[in-house]
């Protein structure tokens, strides 16, 4: 199993740096996001053993779960928060994500605004997501509408917007959908684009992803 792991990291650290030198258009660093959501502390431990220190958690009382104890033994982790949050769930959020990529909406934008000044906040950076592929059942701003929410983000509701993220839709290439978000980044001067998966992740790099969120191409599939 260690053994396993160890090579599936090292593999994917060296596609990612081949993709970077291959291409034009990939970004000079690209940050390895481990996505370890159902995975547990156990296989985390293996990769933090490897140097691995940036993680990516969906749900919010997981990584409560998780976290808090991992931070006491390794206090230079990053971790991102990547899945759907609700608004009853910001200020836990606030306290345990480095930065949260799932800012999708007005009212989330405005219930981070209220929160921003609360003591024992973590969260440094936000990214707003960006739902590509106007898919009616998953979460982000509709690109027709991004531009405007990050202006205001930033502008009226002074939030820290530092990058975009987008999962695109499951059954088509995705490259489309990666050069769609570069694209609304370049716009606006964000620096961080969160793209690429396990099934994609070389495309992503090859069109500028500087985060890519990896899960079961690094732990196996999850339970
Ligand atoms: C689960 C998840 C990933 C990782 O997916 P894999 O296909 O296992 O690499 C990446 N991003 C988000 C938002 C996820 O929910």
């Amino acid at each position: 199993m260690t053994k396993t792991m160890a090579a599936s990291y090292r593999e994917i650290l060296d596609r990612i740096k081949r993709v970077q030198a291959e291409s034009p258009l990939a970004a000079k660093q690209v940050r390895l996001l481990a996505v370890s959501k159902f995975q547990p502390v156990e296989h985390i431990g293996e990769l933090l053993a490897l140097g691995h220190r940036t993680f990516g958690e969906n749900r919010v009382q997981e990584a409560a779960e998780k976290w808090p104890h991992l931070r006491r033994e390794f206090p230079d982790i990053a971790l991102h928060g990547i899945g759907p949050l609700q608004t009853n769930k910001v200020k836990e959020a606030l306290q345990l994500f480095d930065v949260i990529e799932v800012l999708d909406r007005p009212k989330l934008a405005e219930s981070l605004a209220h929160h921003w000044g609360m003591p024992g906040r973590r969260t440094q950076a936000l990214y707003i997501q960006v739902n590509t592929g106007e898919e009616p059942q998953k979460a982000g701003i509709l690109p027709q509408e991004a531009d405007d929410f990050i202006r205001w983000c930033r502008g009226d509701k002074q939030l820290p917007v530092e990058g975009l993220m987008c999962i695109p839709p499951a059954d088509v290439p995705p490259a489309p959908h990666f050069a769609l978000l570069h694209e609304i980044a370049r716009r606006h001067a964000l620096p961080e684009r969160s793209m690429g998966m396990s099934g994609d992740f070389a495309t992503a790099v090859q069109l500028g992803s500087t985060e890519v969120r990896v899960g079961s191409a690094l732990f196996g599939e999850r339970a």
